[in-house]
């Protein structure tokens, strides 16, 4: 019997961790987590009786609290609840799929109490990588990857020696502006962006996936995880999203996993490894698929290129480059800039910061809220 807390359990990957667990008797939610959909929570709450759920807001929270008197669950806010559904003491895997950097400090207090990690939430690999992953060795947890690519990594990489890695072939669909040009780009607009041509996720990482900074999180998300030098991890538009990521080992073997794209698949199979479980859906007809196409990233799309500078700098880089990358998608989303000022905006930050080497998780979160007073102070001269 497998007891998850799920933090983000109204979102994308929290919904389809749910599908999960409808299929599968031996998995008991003994924690939710999220930021302010109530209504959701509260029919996740009846249907699967956590002990403790945490609604981010605290208003929303007293109200889902006021409704939920009948049933035996503590409703929490804030950090402080997150923290306490991400430690319930009777689960043993945290699902992390809230989305952004809020997920640092619940999943470090997972990892301090023992819980095995079902790691969606890239955001936190991205900044805090340095600090995560030597608590996954210290406190000898299972650390099972969700990101589609990574989790077609970490199978490829069963059995095999870490040493024989020549490179990691990252998978990319390409995204909605995959063959757009550098001026075609301007006037693309939310809902042109929020269309992905193979998977439905949420907002924030789609718009990410349309202007490939969600590859160049990814590539530091898989430093992390594979602790494979950066320069040793490639990029691979594939778009039909048919080859979810590719290993090539030392003697020119390369070993891909492959599958119709459906993220309940990695869920799963983080959730089980290094067992296999049934799960219903489409499989690949290769009769009909008859050919795979390759291509490389479009440089006019320049979240990778952002990615890699905000890694080659170092530090506390990355933290600025995700957090300005984090507001000004919300800005976008909230249709304030266009577009490509989305790389302005994350440019702008990251010249206006002097590097932190190595950074502790509060001079991280530090400069997270830095980086938003900048841009909220500087937005007229950036535009
Ligand atoms: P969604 O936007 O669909 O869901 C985000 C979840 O986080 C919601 O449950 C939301 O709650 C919750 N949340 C937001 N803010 C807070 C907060 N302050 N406190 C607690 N919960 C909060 O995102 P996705 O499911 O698409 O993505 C989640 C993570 O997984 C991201 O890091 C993403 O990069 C990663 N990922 C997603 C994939 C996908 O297919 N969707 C694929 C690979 C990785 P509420 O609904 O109440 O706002
Ligand atoms: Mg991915």
């Amino acid at each position: 019997m497998r007891h998850l807390a799920i933090l983000g359990s109204t979102g994308s990957i929290g919904t389809q961790t749910l599908e999960v667990v409808d299929n599968n008797e031996d998995m008991k939610v003994v924690s939710l987590a999220a930021g302010s959909n109530i209504d959701l929570v509260e029919q996740q709450i009846r249907k699967y009786h956590p002990e403790v759920v945490c609604i981010y807001q605290e208003d929303k929270a007293r109200e889902l609290a006021r409704r939920v008197t009948d049933e035996t669950v503590s409703v929490l806010y804030g950090m402080d609840g997150l923290i306490a559904c991400a430690t319930a003491a009777s689960a043993d895997v945290v699902v992390a799929a809230v989305v952004g950097m809020i997920g640092i400090r619940p999943v470090i207090e997972a990892i301090r109490c023992g819980k095995d990690i079902a790691f969606a939430n890239k955001e936190t690999l991205v900044t805090a990588g340095h600090i995560i992953m030597p608590l996954i060795r210290e406190y000898q947890v299972l650390l099972t990857p969700v990101d589609s690519e990574h989790a077609a990594i970490f199978q490829c990489l069963n059995g095999e020696h870490h040493g024989e890695i020549a490179k990691i072939l990252l998978t990319a669909s390409g995204g909605p502006f995959r063959g757009r040009k550098k001026e075609e780009l301007a006037s693309v607009t939310v809902e042109d962006a929020l269309r992905h041509p193979n998977w439905t996720m949420g907002r924030k990482i789609t718009i990410d996936s349309s202007t490939m900074v969600n590859k160049g999180l990814e590539v530091m998300e898989a430093r992390w995880l594979f602790d494979v030098d950066y320069d040793h991890i490639q990029v691979v538009i594939q778009p039909q999203s048919v080859i979810h990521s590719m290993v090539q080992f030392q003697d020119g073997a390369v070993i891909a996993q492959m599958g119709t794209p459906d993220m309940k698949l990695p869920i799963q199979y983080a959730m089980f490894y290094p067992k296999r479980a049934f799960l219903g859906g489409e499989r690949l007809k290769f009769e009909q698929l008859q050919s795979i196409h390759f291509a490389k990233p479009n440089p006019a799309l320049r979240g990778i290129e952002l990615a890699s500078e905000a890694f080659r700098r170092g530090g506390s880089m990355t933290t600025v480059m995700n957090a300005a990358n984090e507001y000004a998608v919300a800005k976008f989303l909230n249709r304030e800039i266009f577009f490509t000022d989305i790389y302005r905006w994350i440019e702008y930050a990251m010249d206006h910061h002097s590097v932190i080497q190595n950074p502790s998780l509060e001079e991280i979160l530090k400069t997270e809220q830095e980086t938003y007073t900048l841009l909220e102070k500087d937005r007229n001269i950036i535009k």
